[in-house]
């Protein structure tokens, strides 16, 4: 039986990273095994359904690199992928369950569940509903309903006993019906199924064979196994990751750090980085190895070496894999991630106009960046022009001094055709030795003449990418910045 996944999402927010997670390894074990990974939204609960929430989900799956083989934007044999367009499917199973009398119309009014739920705290009992309307006679519900009573359609679940399903992480798991909700809703009043029953009849029709899905849904398995057994179906294998907690140990929240995926694009993560932190939330290869990239990761991915004990996301360990990842990248990808971060978040096309000179600087780049919102600092020099020096004269200096190291520095440049690193690391170097001055001391002026700041990249490699007619025109506005201060 070949392998058949999915992540069904309900769009209710951005898309977090703990689904992100969950996405994850579902694509990664359907890749492994060469099945299909599809994508279904889950959109039945309309009160809390946003339009945005989709978007920000495809928009999060293709920036990590995570492709569907099925979905509700490319179709597929067993759609449409989206729930509230399947609403035909679930009334006709929740047909079955009512004529087979393991479901019933409930037709109590919200201010009655309301006044029971007080009612029951009151008297310091468990709430939940107190099974009213299932000894309703079929013939009354038939007629209250024909008359147009508004009712919601709940599971006859067995008063006693208890049921068993295996979990291909936890190990087999028995749930007591008398430890579930009381008679869950299956079918809402407004028309649209919960999602219980939705994606029941789903991974049923869908064919899904494995559902990979957090923990925080272990409390509706039993749920979940008992409406595959009233509806006479196979279940899936189920299979629950290990929670995301954040690093004190509690389930993962905002006071944490980033925790949408939007976050991190924004903070300026590589979807690599990310990708490969996610990866070892509740998994691991072996203990030797902790950097993967994603193609590596589809070919060894396998659940076996999921482990059951909570995952914390570790944000320094992220930053980490964020600078591992810079460094690794290809040349042409890190270059186009740098630019398409500098255009979607800092509304820059510069980096177009000087891609060739980012290019030849990307070694230093690789060395200095751990977050693609710092590229800009390093390399808006390249077309802004310094117009103030405040730093430029040292303690040690004064500016006649300061004035006179650059134009030393300038009659150095002056008969060279280009500005070439290793010349100039040479003359400079030459011209220290011989006049017995520190190198730095020339440089640090040199420096900010040129690119106006005293920490920057290496400054000879990007005196060769600005050019020499740029190079000497800076400086020598520097000087006359210099002179002017001598005079006033
Ligand atoms: N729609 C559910 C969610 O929002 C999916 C749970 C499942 O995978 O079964 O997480």
């Amino acid at each position: 039986m070949s392998v058949r996944v999915r992540y069904a999402p309900s769009p209710t927010g951005l898309q977090h990273v703990g689904g992100l997670r969950t996405a994850l390894f579902n694509y990664l074990f359907a890749r492994a095994n060469h099945g299909v990974f599809y994508l279904r939204i889950e959109d039945t609960d309309r009160s809390r359904y946003n339009p945005d929430s989709e978007k920000d989900l495809y928009q999060s799956l293709r920036w990590a690199g995570i492709s569907w083989d099925e979905g509700p934007d490319i179709g597929g044999p067993y759609g449409p992928y989206v729930q509230s367009q399947r609403l035909d499917l679930y009334r006709r199973y929740t047909q079955r369950l009512l004529e087979a009398g393991k479901a019933y119309r409930c037709f109590c009014s919200p201010q009655r569940l309301e006044e029971l739920r007080k009612q029951q705290e009151a008297a310091g009992q468990p709430t939940g509903y107190d099974r009213r309307c299932r000894s309703l006679s079929a013939d009354e519900s038939n007629a209250r309903a024909a008359n147009g009573e508004p009712f919601v359609i709940r599971a006859a679940l067995p008063l006693e006993g208890s049921i068993m399903i295996h979990d291909l992480l936890l190990g087999s798991m028995e749930f007591a019906f008398k430890d579930l909700p009381v008679d869950p809703v299956l079918f809402k009043s407004d028309g649209f199924p919960t999602y219980h029953l939705a994606h029941v009849v789903d991974d049923h029709l869908m064919q899904t064979t494995h559902v990979i899905r957090s923990q925080e849904w272990l409390s509706s398995l039993g749920l979940h196994a008992w409406l595959f057994e009233a509806l006479d179906l196979k279940p899936p294998h189920y299979l629950h990751l290990p929670l995301v907690l954040g690093p004190d140990g509690q389930k993962l929240s905002k006071r944490h750090g980033a925790t949408s995926v939007r976050q991190f694009v924004e903070q300026g993560f590589l979807p690599q980085a990310l990708v490969n932190g996610l990866a070892l939330l509740g998994w691991s290869y072996d203990d030797s190895r902790e950097y993967f990239s994603l193609n590596e990761l589809e070919a060894i991915f396998t659940l076996e070496k999921l482990n059951k004990s909570p995952a914390v996301l570790d944000y320094k360990k992220l930053e980490h894999f964020n600078t591992l990842h810079i460094k690794n990248l290809a040349d042409d990808v890190l270059l186009e991630e740098f630019c398409q971060y500098m255009k979607e978040h800092q509304n820059l096309d510069r980096c177009d106009t000087v891609k060739a000179q980012v290019r030849y600087l990307l070694p230093h780049l690789r060395e200095r960046v751990v977050y693609l919102n710092q590229v800009v600092d390093w390399i808006a020099p390249l077309w802004e022009r310094p117009e103030e020096w405040p730093e430029i004269v040292t303690k040690k200096s004064n500016p006649e001094k300061t004035a006179q190291l650059l134009r030393m520095s300038l009659e150095l440049m002056q008969d060279l055709e280009q500005v070439e690193e290793e010349v100039l690391e040479r003359r400079f170097r030459e011209w220290c030795d011989s006049n017995d001055v520190k190198l730095g001391d020339v440089l640090m002026p040199l420096r900010i003449a040129i690119i106006g700041k005293k920490v920057s990249l290496p400054l000879f490699p990007f005196a060769k990418v600005l050019g020499k007619e740029e190079v000497l025109r800076r400086v020598g506005c520097a000087i006359d910045f210099l002179t002017d201060k001598e005079r006033t």
